[in-house]
């Protein structure tokens, strides 16, 4: 029976594992030792331009596979790093993509926007609405495939369910194989998943999150996807996360953020974007500042990707231009 080939969870998307390497002109630059501070490059997972979804998309796709779907369906912010990756999963698997998407047609069709066109994803524009509505829309758009036939499934905001999760429990493993001694990985928190594989692998006191502002209550969705993976119940009160580097809301560039940009691009040539990386360095920066995170101690930081995004943000790419620095002659 066909079936017996079909494989179950997970499908490989990736490039494993990814390298975790120093950073020790970063590391001194933000007031740790040379040698405290290393880069897990999740931006280097391989399929569409890489990045932390490829983890939860390898256990979503091998289901939705085992399935027998043929459309996935996700939705996402119009930048998103998730959708552009799930168009990519689409397009590798063989299965068809919907994506639906905060905005309208005819902005900028930069960044992600440019590379879903390029995998061949069909977009759905939803308005300028709050994930909540765009999962309503999403919902509809299911049931008219349903009925057209289609074998569609849907893949929650970010990937973030228990089971896109399970790629970050092994996420947390494979950085804890290659560093045992390991005390702190920082990561950002957007939809929530990343940070509850992490501590479901690593313990809530060896994972950092910083807040990006993408989600209402963030130490509550992650404690539940935590609860649900471990198949124990779990306190948000328990989960390290710093919430001050939201500033004016998802997707606003802060100071503090442009600061992060330009420090890791000027020791290290590491590239990290506006919404999501560039957070999570402001973030352990405040964390040494603080004295939460401490010299001498082993600290990883998740580079999830969004290198697209940056494209896709106006205010970080001018920012950015104007940092440049012109030699003149006489
Ligand atoms: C989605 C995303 C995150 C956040 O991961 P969640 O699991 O949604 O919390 C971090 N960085 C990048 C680049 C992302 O695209």
């Amino acid at each position: 029976m066909a079936t017996d080939f079909m494989p179950t969870v997970p499908v490989i998307l990736g490039t494993w594992p990814t390298p975790l390497e120093p950073a020790p002109r970063l590391a001194q630059a933000i007031g740790l030792g040379a040698e405290d501070l290393w880069i897990k490059r999740d931006d280097l997972t391989g399929l569409g331009g890489g990045g932390n979804k490829v983890r939860k998309l390898e256990w979503i796709c091998g289901e939705a596979i085992a399935r027998g779907a043929d459309t996935l369906v996700t939705c996402g912010a119009r930048q998103s790093n998730h959708a552009r990756l799930t168009a990519a999963a689409g397009a590798r698997l063989g299965l068809h993509v919907v994506l639906v998407l905060a905005g309208t047609k005819g902005g900028p069709e930069n960044g992600n926007v440019a590379l879903n066109g390029l995998c061949g994803a069909t977009v759905a524009w939803a308005g300028d609405v709050a994930h909540e509505e765009l999962e309503s829309v999403a919902s509809s758009i299911m049931e008219v495939l349903c009925d057209r036939d289609a074998r569609p499934v849907f893949i929650p905001y970010g990937g973030s369910s228990a089971l896109g999760a399970r790629g970050y429990v092994e996420g947390g493993r494979e950085i804890l194989a290659q560093m045992p001694g390991l005390t702190t990985v920082v990561t950002a928190v957007g939809s929530g998943g990343t940070m509850a594989g992490l501590v479901h692998a690593l313990g809530s006191r060896r994972v950092l999150g910083v807040d990006t502002g993408a989600l209402v209550h963030p130490a509550e969705v992650v404690a539940d996807l935590v609860a649900s993976l471990a198949g124990l119940p779990s306190a948000p009160e328990e989960l390290r996360l710093r919430v001050d580097h939201v500033g004016a809301g998802y997707g606003e560039l802060t100071e503090a953020v442009l600061s992060a940009l330009l420090v890791a691009a000027r020791t290290e040539g590491l590239i990290l974007d506006p919404i999501y990386t560039g957070r999570a360095l402001a973030g352990l920066v405040s964390a040494v500042v603080d004295g939460q995170i401490q010299p001498g101690e082993r600290t990883v930081l998740l580079h999830t990707g969004g290198l697209p995004g940056l494209f896709g943000h106006p205010a970080t790419v001018s920012r950015a231009a104007e940092q440049v620095t012109e030699f003149h002659l006489g």
